[in-house]
């Protein structure tokens, strides 16, 4: 099959969550399995490497309104892999600044216009895909240019899938984007892209894609509902039939702890002894006293969605009697961050925080931590919690999206579990689940039994690429 990824970000090049190693290693994936697979995305100012780029296309027109100086760009390209190319659309007006969302007047069209790019790179090389596979909202036209404008053209044959990596996330813009695309504005009703009186990017591609994906099957569920739906429960309903949950994976060429270059000593399952030494160094950097307690990790967003504002709540209890250690590594809502600051000035030796981005430290942190919080209110996949199982660290997370599909709780008269997983959104939960992983810390072989379960779960990528091709091939067939 001939694949084309459009999406926003792609790791390690742009990476704001999960979506930037998502599409990375799905494409590499795919790849592996014999496909020609191309990823076009933006090059932001921060992209690094640009030197090593080859040049694909030096002055492509791109058929959008506007202002006629501001249509073109040049096009970048990359080798992923063997049969998987990345194509970076240079365009300095758009996308020369270092943010991948910045604030900004042209939002809508920063995010249709190299949508629109990678649609007429492939017109011009000639290289029409199977399937174009968009992600998240700021491609959401995308479908919808497939379905109408480009339908006489060779992409009319596409096949579109949309993943939708977070539905919170909607890009509800001007309608001012119709006439910049060249789409008809029969499309500005309630049935098709309007939305409260602008155009709603994700509405558009979750009703004209061929299938959608969500990142997780329970997640897939959780879209129909109102409390998960974001006000698009009834537009995801309308889509039902086309609907699949696949989950994200492990990329093991960048979280293996066998072999990660990052950390003070590697480990495995069978030999967790440099597990002790990365917990002992993490505790260094962080200033923390050398002691055998429980250490918990956060690595995050601080966001509403992540649930943080709960922990901080319930944290000081345990840090007070000197039950636990606890270190963050995130950034996001100020007051959020300021809340984090402060809890590691109350409790030097027991807390430690870093406000910012880090990518070595994520991995030390994944290392060195006895547990890793999520108590997100909903994760659409979570890739952290994964990350965590493989480093031996056990997740405590809320039985929510991904997180209920990848963490199995601790069953003391089994002995079978791979972390904790809580219920409910609030802070006696939240409580709750820390104790029972206080508990279960106390008994070492019950402790050393669940790391070596969740070392050995295995999420791998080949195992959700090839789910991806079977969702490919039903797209093919039904476009
Ligand atoms: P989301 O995409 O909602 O942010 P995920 O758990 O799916 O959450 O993915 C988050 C990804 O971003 C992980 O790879 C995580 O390690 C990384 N990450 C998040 N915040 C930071 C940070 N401050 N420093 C380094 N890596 C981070």
């Amino acid at each position: 099959m001939k694949i084309l990824h459009i999406t926003p970000e792609i790791a390690p090049w742009s990476k704001a969550g999960g979506l930037g190693d998502a599409t990375s290693a799905l494409a590499k994936n795919l790849a592996a399995l014999g496909h020609e697979v191309r990823v076009a995305s933006p090059l932001y100012g921060s992209v690094p490497g640009r030197e090593k780029m080859g040049t694909l296309l030096d002055s492509l027109k791109v058929d959008v309104g506007g202002d006629p100086a501001k249509a073109a760009c040049r096009v970048r390209s990359l080798e992923l892999a063997p049969k998987a190319q990345a194509w970076f659309i240079e365009h300095e007006d758009y996308y020369g600044a270092r943010e991948i969302y910045p604030a900004r007047e042209d939002t809508a069209e920063r995010a249709a216009f190299f949508g629109r790019a990678a649609l007429d790179a492939c017109l011009q090389l000639g290289w029409i895909p199977d399937v174009i596979h968009c992600h998240d909202w700021t491609t959401g036209l995308v479908p919808v240019l497939l379905n109408t404008t480009l339908k006489a053209s060779p992409l009319g044959r596409c096949a579109s899938v949309l993943s939708i990596h977070n539905l919170q996330h909607q890009g509800l813009l001007s309608r001012r984007i119709l006439p910049f695309l060249r789409l008809p504005e029969w499309l500005f009703k309630a049935e098709e892209l309007e939305c409260l009186g602008g155009v709603n990017f994700l509405k558009g591609g979750i009703l004209h894609a061929t299938r959608v994906i969500t990142v997780s099957p329970t997640y897939a569920q959780e879209i129909l509902t109102p409390a998960f739906g974001f006000g698009l429960q009834d537009v995801v309903q309308r889509r039902q039939a086309s609907l699949d949950g696949i989950l994200n994976g492990v990329d093991l060429d960048e979280w293996d702890a066998h072999k990660d270059k990052h950390l003070a000593q590697t480990f495995s399952a069978q030999d967790l002894s440099g597990k002790r030494t990365c917990k002992q160094d993490l505790q260094k950097e962080f200033k923390l006293a050398q002691a055998d307690v429980p250490l918990i990790g956060v690595i995050s967003r601080l966001w509403d969605q992540k649930g943080l504002d709960l922990a901080v709540q319930v944290l000081p209890k345990f840090l007070r009697s000197d039950r636990l250690q606890f270190v963050l590594l995130g950034s996001g809502d100020s007051w959020l961050e300021q809340e984090y600051r402060r809890l590691a000035d109350n409790f030097p030796g027991r807390a430690g925080v870093r406000i910012g981005y880090d990518h070595a430290l994520s991995h030390r942190i994944e290392a060195g931590c006895d547990f890793f919080l999520m108590p997100s209110r909903f994760e659409p996949c979570g890739l952290n919690q994964m990350y965590s199982m493989a480093y031996g660290t056990l997740p405590i997370v809320r039985a929510t999206g991904g997180l209920a599909d990848t963490v199995r709780h601790w069953n003391p008269s089994t002995r079978q579990g791979t972390g904790i997983v809580f219920q409910h959104t609030d802070v006696g939960a939240v409580d709750w689940a820390i104790e029972q992983a206080l508990a279960l810390y106390a008994r070492p072989d019950d402790f050393v039994s669940a790391q070596k379960q969740a070392m050995q779960a295995e999420f791998s990528w080949l195992k959700s690429a090839q789910a991806h091709l079977v969702c490919y091939g039903k797209a093919i067939q039904q476009h």
